[in-house]
């Protein structure tokens, strides 16, 4: 069985419904979903604020190429409705861990990086999954810290940036 840790975001279109169609999508296999944040897009690009949300969900047969596999399709189904063909995104999902059983996968390779490079950096990350999962960990250069250990080490002003909405997703 594996467990993943999916990082959603939406800055196009309707955005609540693009991160509902991801939880739609995984329909059975989603074990949790935290609250939906409000984050400005990063970046010298010039477009809205995104919506974020983490999603935790596993699965008794896909591997963690799988899992990539979903959210590509889920972020191709939200393009249907897309208006421009670059810019904002109606769409992200990124693997933030992948769990094989118990063992947390590492691959270095481009197409499927595991742990997620950037996520022990980004506050817009760590503090939906925090929400959602407060004993949560992820390992960064080969070293297990607890993920409020990684949130504490980022800027106050880039977490002040990741602000709570009313917005709901359900299961
Ligand atoms: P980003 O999420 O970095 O803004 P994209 O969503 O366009 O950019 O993803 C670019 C590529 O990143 C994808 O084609 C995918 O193969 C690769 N990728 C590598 N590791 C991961 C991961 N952990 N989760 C999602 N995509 C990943
Ligand atoms: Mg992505």
């Amino acid at each position: 069985m594996t467990a993943v840790v999916l990082s959603i975001g939406s800055n196009l279109g309707d955005r609540l419904a693009h991160l509902q169609s991801v939880v739609d999508g995984l329909g059975d296999a989603v074990r949790a979903v935290s609250p939906v944040y409000e984050t400005d897009a990063w970046g010298g690009v010039e477009q809205g604020p995104f919506l974020n949300a983490v999603v935790l969900a596993d699965d008794p047969v896909l591997d963690c190429r799988g899992w990539l596999d979903r959210g590509q399709e889920l972020e191709r189904a939200a393009e249907r409705v897309r208006e421009v063909h670059w810019g904002p995104r109606t769409l992200d999902v990124d693997i933030v861990t992948c769990h094989d059983g118990a063992d947390e996968v590492r691959s270095s390779d481009e197409t499927l990086t595991l742990p997620h490079p950037l996520a022990h950096q980004r506050a817009f990350v760590l503090i939906p999954w925090l929400a959602t999962d407060p004993a949560a960990s992820l390992t960064v250069a080969g070293t297990r810290r607890p993920i409020a250990e990684l949130l504490d080490g980022i800027d106050a002003s880039e977490r002040a940036g990741v602000r709570a909405t009313d917005l709901v997703l359900t299961i």
